[in-house]
């Protein structure tokens, strides 16, 4: 993909959709921070049509459906209403300092009583679309919070960093971190810190570059957290030498140096307790 004239276009020179949003300020925006954010909603039709709405005081830039399909609604040179009330960095009123996506994600689950998952608005998540996790904002307190898709993650790790590189951004926040009172998108599920590290070469290098071994038997995963699959190599057996190459939160994705049940070059995400530094 690429950006001309603050408008997004496919590699084969297309534009992305684009809908038109009234809801911008009149003044040029100054950007520095690109801002994640989650629908909350059922579809990118439906959160397109509420941030195209005049009625709504609320817009973004793009917005990224979980099948990878991207509608823009504003040129982003434009300041668009999707941080409210927020700070960050000695900076107030985000909207003016940034670019915003909102990812189409259900948010927040509220589990039923035969402890299945649904959202807000009462459609039922089923179990492997869900993680359950503390919010960083709320540590104490588990919720449940709809996965995103790997389609629509690959898409916007691509343009965020065509935003970041282009606008010559500082770094990218969640509506969580510039709001953490009022807002908890986009919430555990987004993989932020990965994000940041490959957009941005935040990794911890040190960490990056020292051998680890598992403190115990130890399952290994596709991806951040309990609620995605095992490999079929899992557990990992004690003492197996690991190198970290991405972090998020208290899970590590890990090469595995040493061969496990007849199998080399295993990589997945374990749980950072079960691991020490060797
Ligand atoms: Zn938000």
């Amino acid at each position: 993909m690429k950006i001309e004239n603050h408008r997004l276009y496919e590699d084969d020179g297309q534009p992305v959709e684009f809908t038109r949003t009234p809801n911008v300020s009149s003044y040029a925006l100054q950007p520095q921070y690109l801002v994640m954010h989650y629908t909350a909603g059922r579809s990118v039709k439906s959160a397109v049509n509420t941030l195209t709405n005049p009625r709504v005081s609320a817009s973004a830039h793009l917005v990224i459906g979980r099948d990878g399909s991207v509608v823009q609604l504003a040129e982003f040179n434009k300041v668009t209403w999707h941080a409210g009330r927020s700070s960050w960095q000695g900076l107030n009123g985000l909207n003016k300092y940034s670019i915003g996506i909102e990812l189409d994600n259900a948010g927040k689950l509220e589990k039923s009583q035969d402890g299945s998952w649904h959202a807000w608005y009462g459609d039922v998540i089923e179990d492997a679309q869900v993680l359950e996790a503390p919010h960083k904002n709320y540590p104490s307190i588990p919720y449940g919070w709809q996965l995103y898709t790997p389609e629509q993650l690959l898409i916007t790790l691509e343009i965020a960093e065509l935003l970041v590189n282009e606008y010559n951004l500082k770094d990218i926040v969640g509506h969580d971190d510039i709001a953490p009172r009022r807002k908890t998108d986009p919430g555990p599920a987004f993989p932020m810190e990965s994000f940041r590290s490959r957009i941005l070469g935040r990794a911890d290098t040190e960490e990056d570059e020292a051998t680890y071994r598992t403190t115990a038997n130890l399952n290994i995963r596709t991806g951040p957290g309990t609620s995605y699959p095992k490999l079929d190599v899992a557990p990992l057996p004690k003492g197996v030498r690991l190198e970290v190459v991405d972090i998020e939160g208290i899970w590590k994705m890990v090469n595995v140096l040493d061969e496990v049940k007849g199998e080399v070059d295993i990589s997945g995400w374990v749980h950072g307790n079960y691991i020490e530094q060797i």
